[in-house]
């Protein structure tokens, strides 16, 4: 648009469609595996957590928020990963196809350019990983929070599944069709179906595959690794905050002061926010206690 010169070809730039999202709402990029069903097969991952993957997928998701500060937060799990940007983000104009695109190319690139480093003795070859994404918008932290509480269920559920899935053919003997069957007897003998989610993180189909994987093979659910169990999340580190101490409320004076002064203050938290640490951990993202001390991430 620098060139004020006007061909007569310029009037296809009028057939783009306006994308931009909607203002002050929390906004959601998730991005996920294209076709890792096929990719674990060829690269033999260990089912079902291959750790040296699930690494990959949080340094990618690590040099992502290095190079876009304004995602504040992010969770991931299996092939999947959810970045937020803050509900104040102007980034593109909050164009979603600069937006989704980005977070989408960025994650692609590291993703390929860091397999080296957890798969050295795996080159990688065409078909490339490549991943899809999209955008949501959410109006309150309410709705954003349920937002993380829904991935982090949902990554509760498919590693009970998945953990006994495999468990019965790795140390029970099954065939993938005879596990799959056995396991689906028992989600019919439940009447509470509809309930599990309500029921996190104890469900009557839950309970079913923690008695099985007890009574068959010994094993206690509970002592899983937390990063299956849980999930990724990667955050900026600041110091944390314990419940019940909050800040000072706004003065009047706070009130007065002129704009060019917040605006330094917001300028220099944006500063602050680039330089903080981005940590990696596995912790509980439904319950208030992780967003109560750290009230950066919401505010
Ligand atoms: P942005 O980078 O903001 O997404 P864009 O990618 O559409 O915008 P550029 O990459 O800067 O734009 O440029 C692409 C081409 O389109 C350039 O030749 C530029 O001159 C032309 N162009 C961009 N915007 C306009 C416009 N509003 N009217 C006419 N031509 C434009
Ligand atoms: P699509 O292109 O539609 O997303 P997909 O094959 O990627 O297809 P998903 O529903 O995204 O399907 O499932 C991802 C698959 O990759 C699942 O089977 C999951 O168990 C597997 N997977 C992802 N990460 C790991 C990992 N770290 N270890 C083992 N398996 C993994
Ligand atoms: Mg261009
Ligand atoms: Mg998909
Ligand atoms: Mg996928
Ligand atoms: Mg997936
Ligand atoms: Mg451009």
């Amino acid at each position: 648009a620098t060139n004020t010169l006007l061909s007569r070809f310029e009037y296809v730039k009028d057939f783009e469609r306006s994308d931009y999202l909607l203002p002050n709402t929390w906004v959601v990029v998730r991005i996920d595996g294209k076709g890792f069903t096929k990719l674990c097969a060829r690269y033999g991952f260990e089912k079902p957590n291959d750790r040296r993957a699930l690494d990959l997928m949080n340094a990618a998701a690590k040099a992502v928020m290095t190079d876009l500060p304004d995602i504040t937060i992010g969770y991931g799990v299996s092939d999947e990963y959810s970045f937020i940007f803050h509900k104040t983000c102007t980034l593109y104009d909050r164009r979603e196809s600069k937006l989704v695109s980005t977070v989408v190319s960025t994650f692609s690139a590291y993703y390929v350019h860091l397999w080296s480093t957890y798969f050295p003795d795996m080159p990688l070859a065409p078909p490339l990983p490549s991943f899809d994404g999209r955008a949501v918008c959410y109006p309150s932290v309410q709705n954003l929070r349920d937002y993380m509480s829904w991935r982090q269920v949902d990554c509760h559920i498919n590693n009970l599944y998945n953990t006994t899935f495999w468990t019965l053919i790795q140390q029970g003997g099954m065939g993938a069709t005879e596990a799959e069957e056995f396991l689906k007897v028992r989600d019919v003998a439940s009447p509470s179906n509809v309930k599990l989610l309500t029921d996190y993180p104890q469900g009557t189909l839950s309970k079913d595959k923690n008695e099985i994987l007890y009574s068959k093979f010994h094993m206690n659910y509970n002592n899983e690794p937390e990063i299956n169990k849980k999930g990724s999340v990667v955050f900026r580190d600041y110091e944390l905050v314990e419940p019940g101490s909050d800040k000072v409320a706004e003065t009047i004076d706070d009130l007065a002061e002129p704009v060019t002064q917040s605006k330094t203050q917001a300028e220099n938290d944006k500063k602050r926010r680039a330089k903080a640490r981005i940590v990696v951990e596995h912790l509980d993202v439904i319950k208030d206690d992780f967003w109560d001390r750290r009230p950066w991430l919401l505010s």
